[in-house]
């Protein structure tokens, strides 16, 4: 694209936008009586309009019907997460059955890794990046031990090996190589969170199974903002919460991929009542018989006052399209990327890959006169109302948002920056 730094020119691209109209569907966060420039959807997506009717429709029958809201009003409870089910299956690129609206991330990765990590004393490894978020670093090495496991011989931590920390497709196919007898499960991230690399989930996932590891996916970061063609690529599972791009709310429903290979397969797994086969789960029977699919992992009755905002949310992606979200994105992020190498070389540099099909939203951004300048502009920036977050050590990152953010948003955080710098 033909990107100019100019305001006249970045208003009339939002004009021109076929998705223009999606913002209003939203709140924007105010900031001294205007829009705040909210650049975290990568963090906490915003609110859709639609939620709070939502909400107040089921405390309504909660008031009205009580226990009979289970099975009488506009969407019996009972079902709840089946409502989720078929737009939720449309953003990840897999079939309904393949995904379910359940628990949150860390749950859920737990969940996956009792039925697909399956340690044995010659195949015990796990592949992670090297700098994951902590949560998933946390969970596979508290399953390793959990297993009987070292994680100083079990945890394998692939190292970044690009200026910027990115890992080059090269590495990581050097690293299933060279541990590929020992590899039980290679979990790697959709986009790494700190440096908003995207990676290559079908490739690894050959990559993978051809050593004979289990390939699952943290999705945290690449739900909602990158395409993923979960069915396609081959994963055996993955994980992704729902509060960041998805809209889902505050501490909203995650969610569940598990792969139709294992649809009805004999794994072990934490049972509960939501997840034995639905023809026969209130005859309250002793003996556990998964449903078959993901919902067959589902442990307890669905909360439905936080899937009620997921539910709106995903009517809006499914609306939008997330091919046409991701044509946008591209642009957009694009846009922030020019404007930061065209008018802001001296102050910025940009940590996440340039190309296009190696990142989503997000653009992590370093300050180059050091950690403590970074902090110095990340907070000038959201005194100004330009809304990003910091990871340590020295990291602001920035989510242009298809569903809500414009071209004009970018030249504001522009401006703001070289306020700062001149300041
Ligand atoms: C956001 C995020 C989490 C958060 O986990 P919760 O269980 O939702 O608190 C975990 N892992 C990654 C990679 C994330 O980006």
């Amino acid at each position: 694209m033909d990107y100019r730094n100019d305001l006249a020119w970045a208003k009339a691209q939002d004009d021109a936008d076929p998705l223009k109209g999606f913002r209003d569907r939203f709140l924007i966060p105010p900031h001294e009586g205007h829009d705040s420039l909210y650049f975290c959807g990568n963090s906490l997506g915003l609110q859709p309009r639609s939620v709070r009717d939502a909400i107040a429709s089921e405390l309504n029958y909660w008031g009205e019907l009580a226990v009979e809201g289970h099975f009488r009003g506009k969407l019996p409870w009972l079902s709840y997460h089946e409502y989720v089910r078929d737009n939720l299956a449309e953003v990840v690129g897999a079939l309904p059955s393949e995904v379910v609206a359940m628990n949150t991330l860390g749950v859920n990765l737990h969940l996956m890794m009792v039925s697909f990590y399956r340690p044995t004393p010659e195949r015990h490894a796990i592949l992670i990046e090297a700098g994951a978020f902590p949560t998933d670093r946390y969970a596979v090495e508290s399953q390793i031990r959990f297993h009987g496991f070292d994680p100083a011989t079990s945890l394998i931590e692939l190292e970044a090996d690009e200026p910027n920390g990115s890992i080059s497709m090269a590495a990581i196919e050097r690293a299933i190589g060279e541990h590929g007898a020992k590899l039980a499960l290679v979990m790697l991230p959709g986009v790494q969170y700190r440096t908003g690399q995207s990676f290559d989930l079908a490739a690894i996932t050959r990559l993978g199974h051809a050593q004979g590891a289990v390939v699952g996916f943290d999705l945290a970061h690449s739900v909602g903002n990158t395409v993923l063609n979960l069915h396609d690529a081959g994963a055996d599972f993955a994980i992704w919460c729902s509060y960041k791009y998805l809209n889902g709310g505050p501490g909203a429903v995650a969610g569940v991929f598990v792969h139709e290979r294992h649809a009805t397969a004999d794994l072990p797994r934490f049972a509960g009542w939501w997840g034995h086969d639905k023809a026969t789960r209130f005859q309250m029977g002793p003996h556990f018989q998964a449903t078959p699919g993901a919902e067959g992992w589902q442990l307890s009755n669905p909360p439905i006052l936080s899937l009620a905002p997921l539910r709106m949310s995903l009517d809006i992606f499914h609306e939008a399209g997330m091919s046409r979200l991701v044509e946008k994105s591209r642009k957009l992020t694009g846009y922030l990327e020019w404007l930061i190498q065209a008018d802001l070389a001296d102050v910025l540099e940009v940590v996440t890959p340039a190309d296009p099909t190696r990142r989503g939203s997000q653009l992590s951004i370093r300050v180059k006169s050091g950690r403590d300048a970074g902090r110095s502009l990340f907070q000038y920036l959201m005194d100004n109302g330009v809304i990003g977050d910091w990871r340590e050590p020295d990291v602001i990152r920035m989510a242009p948002v298809a569903l809500y953010n414009r071209f004009a948003d970018c030249i504001g955080f522009a401006g703001h920056v070289r306020a700062w710098a001149t300041r």
